[in-house]
């Protein structure tokens, strides 16, 4: 096989497209991916100031990487979830990626702003270990957003990210979360806009991506990800995949187009009573979800007005 684009020696390829590519077209290739569904999507444009959320592993490494080549602002945040070593190596390749191109990453480190992490949060609370997480970095993520006056916050989060979520959603019919799935969320009161520019590339092309670029990041698995259901179902569809090439992405962007609009959001806003006592975020009651959480973590000691961050 021979590069689609210039017919020289390949060194990818992507059956889901039926083409390959060499390394400089591959390169562009996921430039052009990205830049097709931020347009597509309406997700951002030049003027805006955007926060990456970065975890140290390939995709949002990958992610911020091609919205600076592409021309963007875009700065990242790193959250220190506790998570032994895991968390440490994440964050110290989440640090090596902004030296080498002097570019802005903040910081937050649960324990030391917060005084609990991860693990102690599920234990304490009786909660899966990614619940807890998730919550704290949505939380930290869209607060930090807002403080610093950024337009947007984008993930990392992939086709086959975004296949297995979906395909979870929808064998158990969860409207509510179905709402919620388009790769660009509108600002609401006390929420930043989210976007999920890399929803047309899948992980081996990230992976790719990284490693033609010269992006160290971290390969373990989270050592909390055991029995996370979505690890299964991309199991499950990386077999379809492999016997049906393209089914994922006519999955997703087929519920995209299709079936998407008949899933209203439910404007969970309209239902809540206050900002949080403790933090200002949107609340359900007296105290955010988030603000309830690390109590119960960390229920010694009293808890910031504001998160904390470095640089
Ligand atoms: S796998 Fe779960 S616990 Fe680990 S970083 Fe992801 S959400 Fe957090
Ligand atoms: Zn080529
Ligand atoms: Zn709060």
């Amino acid at each position: 096989m021979r590069c689609r684009v210039c017919k020289g020696p390949i060194v990818i390829e992507l059956r889901q497209h039926n083409a390959a590519f060499c390394e400089e077209h591959f390169l562009r290739f996921c430039r052009d991916q990205t830049a097709r569904s931020i347009k597509k999507f309406d997700m951002f444009g030049t003027d805006d100031r955007i926060l990456v959320a970065v975890s140290g592993g390939k995709d949002s490494l990958a992610l911020w990487d091609i919205l600076l080549d592409l021309g963007y602002t875009a700065d990242g945040l790193v959250l220190g979830l506790g998570i032994g070593e895991y968390s440490e190596s994440s964050t110290e390749f989440a640090r090596t990626f902004a030296r080498d191109r002097d570019a802005t990453l903040h910081e937050i480190n649960l324990q030391e702003s917060y005084r609990f992490d991860v693990p102690t949060a599920a234990r304490e609370t009786g909660r899966v270990p990614c619940s807890a997480c998730g919550l704290s970095k949505r939380h930290l993520f869209d607060k930090t957003a807002l403080e610093l006056g950024y337009d947007v916050v984008v993930t990392g989060h992939n086709l086959d990210d975004e296949a297995a979520v979906l395909f979870g959603n929808t064998i158990r019919w969860k409207d509510d979360y179905l709402a919620r799935q388009a790769p660009v969320l509108p600002a609401r009161a006390g929420f930043p806009r989210k976007a999920k520019p890399l929803v047309r590339l899948g992980e081996r092309e990230m992976a790719a991506y990284c490693l033609l670029r010269g992006i160290d990041y971290i390969v373990e698995e989270c050592p909390m990800a055991e029995g996370n259901k979505h690890l299964e179902y991309k199991a499950l569809l990386n077999e379809l995949e492999r016997t049906s090439p393209g089914a994922k992405m006519q999955f997703y962007f087929g519920f995209l187009d299709r079936a998407a609009r008949h899933f209203e959001p439910e404007d969970a806003v309209e239902h809540l009573i206050s900002a949080c006592v403790r933090c200002g975020s949107p609340a359900n009651g007296e105290v955010c979800s988030f603000c309830r959480l690390a109590e119960r973590a960390a229920p010694v000691v009293l808890l910031p007005t504001r998160s904390g961050r470095d640089s």
